[in-house]
Formats: C-alpha cells, structure tokens, sequence
C-alpha cells in the first residue's frame, strides 16, 4: 500500500470464503462471457480467469435454466460465484438455492415483495447481496428528479435500497454505483463512501474494448482507489473478460495496493535502441502471462540509461549492438547476445520465482 493512500474502513463480509471489507486486501473480480446455461463454456471460462488470479466471478442468470446450471457450475470452480438478476426474483431464490453464494440485483427493478423473500433466504444461507446501481437502470422517479442519472441520483438510489434492506434486517450488503461516465462515478463513489460503511465494488460500466477500458478503468477505479475507496474492482471490457484480471492488477500494483504478478518495466526506445525491444517485451509478457509471483522486470533499450532507470528493478536487460546486458537490482551480471535474451531472462526469473 502506497504510503499516502489510506483505506477507508468498510464493514467486512463474508462472500463464500473470500472476506471483503474491512481489513481485507481489495478483491479482483470479474464476470463470464458465456451462455451461463452452456455449464462446460462457462466452467471453462471461469477455469480460465481464475488462472488470471480472478477472486470472484459473476454469471448473467436470465432464466431458469441458468440458474439452476449454477449448481454444477459452482462445484467445478475454486472461486465464489455471484448469480446476476433482474427483474424476476424467482431467479434470484433459485440461484441462491443452487449454490451461488451471492447475487446482484437492483432492488429498482424487484418488487418490495420480491425483496423481502430474497432477503429471506440470504439471510438463512448465509449469503451476500450485491446492490447493483447502474445509470442505465435507474429508478425513473429518482432519474426525473435529478435530470437524469447524476451522481447525487445514483447515491439516492443507493441510500433507498440500502434502507430497504436494513428494514428487513439484512446487513451483508455489497454496493456499487455504477456509470459509463468516469467523472459521475467517481463523484458517485466518494459521496457514497462519505454516507455508508458498506463494502464498495468498483467499476466503469460499459468501458469499451481493452484500450478504453483500460483508460478509463484506470482513471475511474484508480482515482478511487488513491483515495482510499473500494474493496472489489472489476474492468470491465466487451467480450472475453480474461483479459480485464491483467488490466485490474495493473490498476493495483501501479498504487502499490497489491504488488501480484510481473511489473514490465521497459523503456519507449529512441535512437539509442539497436534491439528489438517491443517485440522483447511483448514476448516476455506473453511468456510470463498467469505468474502470481511480483517480480520487477526491466527492459531497456540501451545501457546508457537502461540499468540506472531501473535500479528498481528485480531483474532486466539493457540492449546494446546485437546484445545486452543482463542485470540484477541495477548490477551488472554479465554481458548476452540478443538470441540469448528470452531463454536467459527467462530462467532467471523462474530462478527468482522459486526463492
Ligand atoms: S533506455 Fe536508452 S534506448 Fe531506452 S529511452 Fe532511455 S536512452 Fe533511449
């Protein structure tokens, strides 16, 4: 954790095994692609982003079907499942039935009535819900008042359901507030922080595909993070999700919030460079994919600078004619051919990795 942010204290919850809130580090979580009635698709996927380092997964349930799938699919994954509901709660008491050990509603588009049963059996099973306020489905009342879905409309929103469900006498609530709007959810976000001590799950709906999604991710759950708000994240980005876990790390070890996996650190090249140090980095990263150890690795493309930008660093190269030098925390080890660059680098980080 960076030295300047300090995490705001949230109430801790139990979401089937995985604490959120509280003292708990923030959570990566992400949610399927699949037909979450194709049980091998979506076991496979899962499969897949737990791999990534994904901590909690959530699956669309728009039928019954679907929501009975929830049984198999949860006994061949290792990580919590989250069943997402709308509208009909039926769904959600089925799914909850059949081993998901949380749901997402919006209580905007569930009956009172609905509620009151659904919160009956997570209270019984133990399980968490996930108040899910989204711009797009927001309640008209609360959207025409506000002139549309603002911040302040999403935290109202917000407060009501919450209220809703303290009436019932539920307290193992997760929020997130969420906008496609970086600059509304943000302002969402810290103003809800402000009134609730309920876990957080942050997140830039409907970021786009990886390059925007990762910009505005960054600036949205990043911000958030900086000041100290959130307890899960997730990136969202169109079609397959493995790809949001890396992003989502990414977001966490540049604040130094979770240092999982490698840190590439590589230089943008200039006229100094004579290696090919894009297609160098972009094979280490392919190569390194899946990795949980943090290890910082540096490549730069030349010596004059290479190993003193990155005397931070666990291990890199810096490029010369043909060749480099390989080095360990800004020291020299000795000197390798451009051939020898991913074989070497490549041991020697396994080599870390055991230690
Ligand atoms: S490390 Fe060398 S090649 Fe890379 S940007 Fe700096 S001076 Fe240029």
């Amino acid at each position: 954790m960076s030295p300047d942010i300090r995490r705001r204290k949230t109430k801790s919850i139990d979401l089937g095994g995985v604490r959120i809130g509280g003292d708990a580090p923030v959570v990566v979580q992400s949610m399927t692609s699949s037909d979450t009635r194709d049980v091998g698709a979506t076991v496979e996927q899962i499969h897949a982003l737990e791999e990534a380092g994904c901590e909690i997964v959530r699956v669309a349930v728009p039928d019954e079907a679907a929501a009975i799938a929830i049984h198999e699919i949860r006994s061949r994954i290792h990580i919590p499942l989250i069943a997402d509901i709308h509208f009909q709660y039926p769904l959600a008491l089925l799914a909850m039935n059949h081993g998901a050990d949380g749901i997402r509603i919006n209580p905007g588009n569930i009956s009172t009535e609905g509620i009151r049963k659904i919160v009956s059996i997570a209270r019984a099973n133990r399980k968490v819900i996930r108040i899910g306020i989204n711009a797009g489905s927001l309640e008209k009342e609360i959207a025409v008042r506000h002139g549309g879905p603002t911040a302040d409309a999403l935290v109202e929103s917000a407060l009501k359901n919450i209220r809703l469900l303290e009436e019932m006498d539920f307290d193992a609530i997760k929020l997130s507030l969420k906008s496609s709007d970086v600059t509304t959810m943000i302002a969402a976000y810290r103003s809800i922080s402000e009134k609730t001590d309920y876990p957080l799950h942050l997140g830039v709906t409907e970021a786009g595909t990886l390059i925007p999604a990762a910009i505005k991710s960054a600036l949205g759950i990043g911000t958030l993070l900086y000041d100290g708000i959130g307890d899960t994240i997730r990136v969202s980005v169109t079609g397959n999700p493995v790809p949001e876990i890396g992003l989502a790390y990414g977001i966490l070890r540049a604040l130094n919030i979770r240092n999982v996996g490698p840190d590439i650190v590589s230089c943008p090249t200039c006229g100094r460079c004579e290696i090919d140090l894009a297609g160098l980095a972009e094979q280490v990263e392919r190569e390194l994919r899946g990795m949980k150890t943090p290890l910082k690795i540096a490549l730069m493309g030349c010596v004059v600078n290479g190993p003193g930008e990155a005397a931070e660093a666990d291990i890199g190269i810096a490029g010369g004619k043909g060749a480099g030098m390989l080095f360990r925390k800004g020291k020299v080890v000795r000197k390798i051919r451009e051939e020898e660059f991913i074989p070497v680098l490549l041991e020697e980080i396994r080599k870390m990795e055991k230690m």
